[in-house]
């Protein structure tokens, strides 16, 4: 069956990557110099030098095209930067590489199968740069690149005319072809056509050292129009994903199921013929396939079965590059009994490049905390900063950096530009941190609902 597959540029053009915003806005890139080396504070990024330096010879495998089937991950404390860090990579990558983003728990909330939820986020993670024709606007200057080797030559001829009447084009396309395959023209020779009687024109030379001329390049012969008109490339090349692809030509979802985000389960023979149209694309040129980036955060949240989905998947000539993230030590393989390092099964361990991160220094400490107040526009007391430094040591970086916003608030109501000392304190007793309020449970434990484990005694894990 001749299936037809779209693409839904026009659709898509018009759907923006959601904005990454929130506690890691101050990131930026990884703040790696041209070496790879980390500087020590540079696109929004402190310390870690050597989980960054790593991230950074992994980006380059990426943008070399050597990833396939290539999975790392981040193992380390709780708000070590694991997820700024992968965030850091996204943003090095620049938005024509696909990157998605998942919390492993997610793949068991959707209304669909875990395996279905994967493969969508793996899909989603593959890109395909699609190059198209050129959509004609009126007023608008447009070229066409004629390959001579369709007419048995081996040189390239390109035409460039200021209309915007499609048959005109195509008609000058035709003419130049004829002209490039009977006229003995060699490079540097110059013809115009003209646009009524068709007639073909050798020009002289001289007209190859115009300025016009330089600005096509060497190779490139140049056909001129009657009026001289002017030269300008304009390609138009867009990059969607396989499943935006697959979406889009779900009979049941429809694009506009894109904009909703509920996508329902895609059927495996519509995949496989957008994987054999893509493949035709390739082939034809008019397809480019970008693999880019899948993180799953939270990886130890995933069970047996979507680690063995995840081994095969990594072996698929069409897959991402998978980042994992665990802040878990030893921890039992969800579905078994087994215990193993981070959660992860020896088998998928084994096949991952693991990079960790470490603890950070108080001065780093300190210098993130600045970084979070510009960013959100926040004038601390060198007491306040003091004290937010202190208390990330004892909490966690992620609860100081939310602590910033609050004590602004309370600054705010006493109508205070600067946030003190004072407004950091209290603003640390109304928001518990966990260890806090572990201690506050055990001490009012018994006027807590309590859940009951209805396990039959014997069976505890
Ligand atoms: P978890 O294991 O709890 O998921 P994580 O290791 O993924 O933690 P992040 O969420 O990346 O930790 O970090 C916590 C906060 O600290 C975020 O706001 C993050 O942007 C910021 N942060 C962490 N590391 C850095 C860093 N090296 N430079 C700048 N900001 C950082």
């Amino acid at each position: 069956m001749a299936t037809h597959i779209s693409t839904g540029t026009a659709e898509l053009r018009d759907i923006t990557k959601m904005e990454r915003i929130g506690a890691h806005s101050h990131i930026r890139g990884l703040g790696l110099d041209d070496r790879l080396e980390p500087r020590e504070t540079s696109q929004g990024m402190v310390g870690q030098a050597k989980a960054r330096k790593a991230a950074g010879m992994i980006l380059k495998m990426v943008q070399e095209g050597r990833i396939a089937g290539r999975a790392m991950l981040f193992a380390g404390p709780p708000s070590t930067g694991k997820t700024a860090i992968a965030l850091g990579m996204a943003q090095t990558l620049g938005p024509d590489v696909p990157f998605t983003m998942i919390a492993a728990s997610e793949v068991f909330s959707l209304s669909m199968s875990k395996t279905e939820a994967l493969t969508q986020a793996f899909r989603r993670s593959i890109g395909v740069r699609i190059k198209e024709e050129t959509e004609i606007i009126e007023g608008e200057v447009v070229e066409i690149q004629i390959d001579r080797s369709l007419t048995g030559a081996t040189k390239t001829g390109k035409l460039t005319i200021k209309t915007t009447d499609m048959e005109t084009i195509y008609d000058l396309g035709n003419k130049m072809i004829d002209a490039l395959s009977k006229e003995k023209v060699t490079a540097g020779d110059v013809i115009a056509i003209d646009k009524t009687s068709g007639k073909i024109t050798k020009l002289g030379r001289s007209f190859a050292r115009s300025r016009d001329y330089d600005a096509m390049g060497a190779d490139t012969k140049f056909v001129q129009c009657p009026e001289g008109e002017i030269q300008k490339r304009k390609e138009v090349v867009h990059t969607v994903s396989l499943h935006e692809i697959d979406v889009i030509n779900s009979r049941t979802q429809g694009f506009l199921a894109l904009f909703a985000g509920d996508t329902g389960e895609i059927k495996p023979e519509l995949r496989n013929q957008i994987n054999a149209k893509v493949g035709e694309w390739r082939e034809e040129g008019k397809a480019e396939i970008i693999p880019g980036v899948l993180f799953i955060d939270e990886v130890h949240m995933l069970d047996i079965e979507c680690f063995s989905f995840l081994n095969r998947a990594l072996e698929n000539e069409l897959a991402p590059l998978v980042i994992m993230a665990s802040n878990r030590g030893k921890a039992r393989i969800r579905g078994t009994n087994m215990i193993s390092p981070h959660g992860l099964p020896p088998d998928l361990l084994d096949r991952v490049l693991i990079v960790s991160t470490s603890q950070y220094t108080s001065e780093d400490i300190e210098q993130i905390i600045k970084i979070r107040c510009e960013e959100e526009d926040v004038t601390l007391s060198p007491e306040a900063l003091a004290i937010l430094s202190r208390l990330a040591t004892d909490t966690t970086l992620r609860y100081v950096l939310n602590l910033i916003s609050c004590a602004q608030m309370l600054a705010k109501k006493r109508k205070a530009e600067v946030v003190s000392g004072e407004d950091v304190r209290r603003a640390y007793d109304y928001f518990f941190d966990e260890k806090r309020s572990v201690q506050w449970i055990q001490e009012v434990g018994s006027t807590l609902v309590t859940e009951e484990d209805n396990r039959p005694s014997g069976k505890s894990k």
